[in-house]
């Protein structure tokens, strides 16, 4: 059975030197095609033997991408960081230090509209780490548990209420404190880590907007 390798989004089939269509034996490319193709802008994925289970199985086998495709992706991601860091460069309207809570260099600021959902970006010597804000409920009103995310890439990615800090026993989705909220993001504590010492006295009333 010949096989020809091809883009797995937009189905552009790989080409020979001639220009006709290139087939192969299976779908586990041999080496030296892999290094060919990312030499000329391809991006393979190589297949997992362990699960192949012969030539024509599609499973395990090696993914590609054209360079068309990879040129599409990688300006998305570019303009995605744009957008993100046009978004995060807007002026702030509050600062609260955190210093004394998460460490030197820590702040919480808010810019024009973050206070509508309580939105506060946790940073570290001003560089945007994640951000903590209360929600929306779909019946109105603002949560009364704060949800957390940390900055990675260009993704706000959940960080888990853990077990001591949750507004809810039992549910990771929301932390109990604006403070904790953000020290989670900080500090990316375990789940088993014990409330911070701080955070075993009264709350500041900062705290409890
Ligand atoms: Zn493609």
């Amino acid at each position: 059975m010949l096989l020809v390798p091809q883009c797995g989004e937009c189905r552009t089939p790989v080409l020979d030197d001639a220009g006709r269509e290139l087939t192969v034996e299976a779908r586990l490319l041999p080496a030296e095609l892999r290094d060919h193709l990312t030499a000329v802008g391809w991006d393979v994925t190589p297949g997992d033997p362990k699960v192949n289970r012969g030539p024509s199985d599609p499973i395990g086998e090696d993914r590609l991408s054209c360079p068309a495709c990879m040129a599409t992706r990688r300006a998305a991601v570019v303009a995605a960081e744009r957008r993100l860091t046009r978004d995060l460069a807007r002026p702030r309207v509050r600062h609260v230090g955190m210093a004394d809570r998460l460490g030197d260099g820590w702040t919480l600021t808010q810019r024009e509209g973050d206070d509508d959902i309580r939105r506060w970006l946790v940073e570290h010597q001003g560089q945007v780490r994640g951000a903590v804000n209360r929600y929306r409920r779909t019946t109105g009103g603002l949560s009364t548990g704060w949800e957390a995310h940390r900055l990675v890439g260009t993704e706000f990615v959940r960080v888990d209420a853990i077990g001591a800090c949750q507004h809810r026993p039992g549910s990771s989705f929301l932390w109990s404190a604006r403070d904790l909220a953000a020290w989670g993001v900080a500090a990316r504590p375990a789940y088993d880590t014990p409330r911070p010492e701080w955070a075993t006295r009264a709350p500041r009333k900062a705290s409890t907007r």
